[in-house]
């Protein structure tokens, strides 16, 4: 008995590289009042980028914002914060 052996064929598929870029970099985002509740008129939040930052005794800067982005859901403070959330992939 003669076996004959396939070989298989297997076309290189090019893979396509997905770049991944975070959404918030990508859309048009505007920062927005964070929306008044029943017990707050006016509600502040915790910015996103200053709750991470520290200062020199490293110690939490506390530094509230009545603004955030609405797309990305994130309490941001207008100024720089708000700019470098959005144009700074690693912020
Ligand atoms: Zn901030
Ligand atoms: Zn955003």
């Amino acid at each position: 008995m003669e076996k004959y052996h396939q070989t298989e064929f297997s076309p290189r598929t090019g893979r396509p590289s997905t770049q991944l870029t975070p959404l918030r970099l990508t859309g048009r985002h505007f920062p927005d009042l964070i929306p008044a509740t029943e017990k707050k008129a006016n509600p502040t939040r915790q910015c996103g980028i200053c709750s991470r930052a520290r200062d020199e005794r490293e110690k939490k800067i506390r530094r509230g914002t009545k603004y955030y982005c609405a797309d990305c859901e994130t309490p941001l403070c207008v100024t720089p914060c708000f700019r470098i959330y959005h144009t700074v992939a690693n912020s």
